[in-house]
């Protein structure tokens, strides 16, 4: 058994010159042809016309991370996801993941209860499958620590909706940190768009989290609550919308 840090995240295949891909695409919507290729990018990605951006896929070999971390991978559903089965592979003497927070001085005895139920778990499985119980019902003793394998594809702007949830603090600190991997391999690649993208509130200008946002937040000193800005001009919006409706003509 090994309980080893071991995220890694690489990048199998990228769509390559996207940024002109998804400049002539703009250009068959509508828009301006003498802009350059990253003027044209620049404006999508900052005004949020990002079907255009859906052109652009990755391709991501992701492993050693949990079980847990990839059922929240797979609430991800416009992408293409690909996991390491339990009923074919064999786990005998599984590697799995081991919270920060169980390193920390102070932790010694949560670590040790932590470590011994992946030890029970590793044994039951062990056991069951030398009394010659298949795979695909000794797996159930294994534990959500469980490191798995996965591939994902995933479009520009699906990477984007998951790159603003789960680049924010208050996203798991597993996924926290594979949203992070993956970030800087997709700034690598394309930094024109990623370079505007990071949590909502970043690439938003406004923080959706509002009250529920923590002060481990890097940005709460200056990044104003999606409520504060709404809030001074809500009233009035209301007023128009309102007035808008009375006005509606229904044809047809
Ligand atoms: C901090 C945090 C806490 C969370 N807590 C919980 C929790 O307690 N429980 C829980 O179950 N999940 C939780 N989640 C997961 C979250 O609810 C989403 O399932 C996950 O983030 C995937 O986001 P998504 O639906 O936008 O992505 P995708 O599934 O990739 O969808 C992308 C976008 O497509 C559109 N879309 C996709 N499917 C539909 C549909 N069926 N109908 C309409 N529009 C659709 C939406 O606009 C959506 O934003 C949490 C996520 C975060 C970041």
């Amino acid at each position: 058994m090994n309980n080893k840090y071991a995220m890694d995240v690489k990048l199998l295949r990228v769509t390559k010159e996207g940024i002109d891909l998804v400049a002539e695409g703009a250009r068959v919507s509508g828009v301006h042809l003498a802009q350059s290729a990253r003027k044209i990018v620049e404006l999508i990605t900052d005004n949020d016309y990002s079907s255009v951006l859906e052109h652009i896929y990755f391709t991501m070999d992701i492993s050693g991370i949990s079980v847990a971390l990839s059922r929240e991978l797979l609430e991800h559903r416009i992408a293409s996801h690909t996991g390491k089965s339990t009923r074919y592979k064999e786990e005998k003497g599984f590697e799995y993941y081991v919270p920060k927070e169980l390193e920390r001085k102070g932790r010694e005895e949560g670590a040790r209860i932590y470590m011994e139920a992946m030890k029970n778990a590793n044994d039951a499985y062990t056991k069951l499958r030398e009394l010659g119980v298949a795979r695909e019902q000794a797996r159930y003793v294994l534990p959500l620590a469980l490191h798995t394998h996965y591939v994902l594809t995933i479009n520009t702007r699906s990477l984007i909706n998951f790159f603003m949830l789960r680049l924010c603090v208050r996203a798991s600190p597993e996924i926290r940190e594979l949203a992070m991997r993956m970030y800087k391999i997709c700034l690598e690649e394309y930094p024109d768009i990623f370079s505007r993208i990071w949590c909502r509130g970043f690439t938003l200008g406004v923080c959706p989290e509002n009250e529920a946002r923590p002060d481990r937040c890097p940005f709460k000193k200056f990044l104003p609550k999606k409520r504060e800005v709404k809030g001074k001009f809500e009233r009035d919006a209301r007023m128009i919308i309102e007035k808008e409706l009375k006005g509606l003509v229904f044809t047809g």
